[in-house]
């Protein structure tokens, strides 16, 4: 099986409210096949469906933030309409703020969320496919923020950072991976890397691919660094 992860938007905060350009999102793709969705934020769906053609079943929302998770409520209707039930995968801390908060909404529907998904608190690994499976790992944000590694057994073939400040910690279980995407921007904070911390620390891994995602728009984009750019696709290579 080829795998391969395509970038959908690399947009920050308010990227997609103000200039237009899709929030921060990728997608899995297994023998071209769209499997998951990384992130529904503002302006996801539409680009999903315009580098995909459609949106995957399985979706992972790695937190509550408008830029992460805006289309959910949105999208999982459309779904149930098109007789789908999503499965909508998050961290516990994270499903509990998209029940009580990103989702309420659907309450006005008179039915119960469970007709339009089936919501995953994963505290462990959660399988994608025969073999392949997904764990989440905290990130260093301003409310709970998930990334994740992408397994085939016991061998990483990705790591994405989700949102999250710089942390040699947090970096050190991402870079177990071959290919790792992180979130970055010009100037780092308490809850993003900066551009010059990720720089210095991706130098001592000259054999990892690295992208570089929630920049913002293309013009923000690094220029020292790989970015990642909508419509990008990165081979995972095949499973032995
Ligand atoms: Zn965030």
């Amino acid at each position: 099986m080829e795998l391969s992860v395509c970038c959908l938007g690399t947009g920050r905060g308010a990227t997609a409210v103000w200039e237009g350009e899709p929030s921060s999102a990728v997608a899995l793709l297994f023998d071209g096949r769209p499997v998951l969705l990384v992130d529904v934020g503002f302006g996801v769906v539409r680009a999903c469906r315009h580098w995909l053609g459609t949106v995957p079943d399985t979706i992972l929302v790695t937190h509550n933030h408008s830029d992460h998770a805006a289309e959910l409520p949105v999208v999982l209707p459309l779904a149930a309409a098109a007789g789908r039930r999503p499965r909508v995968i998050a961290a516990p801390a994270v499903v509990e703020r998209l029940q009580r908060h990103r989702l309420h909404e659907l309450r006005s529907t008179g039915r119960p969320l469970a007709d339009f998904c089936e919501l995953v608190a994963a505290d462990g690994p959660v399988t994608l496919a025969d073999g392949l499976t997904i764990t989440l790992l905290r990130a260093r944000h301003s409310e709970p923020s998930c990334g994740f590694m992408l397994w085939d057994g016991d061998r990483p073939l990705l790591a994405y950072g989700g949102d999250s400040a710089f942390s040699t910690a947090y970096y050190a279980r991402l870079f177990e991976a071959p290919t790792v995407i992180l979130d970055a921007r010009a100037t780092g904070n308490a809850e993003h890397a900066g551009f010059g911390a990720v720089a210095a620390y991706i130098a001592a891994y000259p054999d990892t691919v690295v992208r570089i995602t929630g920049y913002g728009t293309r013009a923000q984009a690094p220029a020292g660094l790989a970015a990642f750019a909508p419509g990008d696709r990165l081979s995972l290579g095949a499973e032995p």
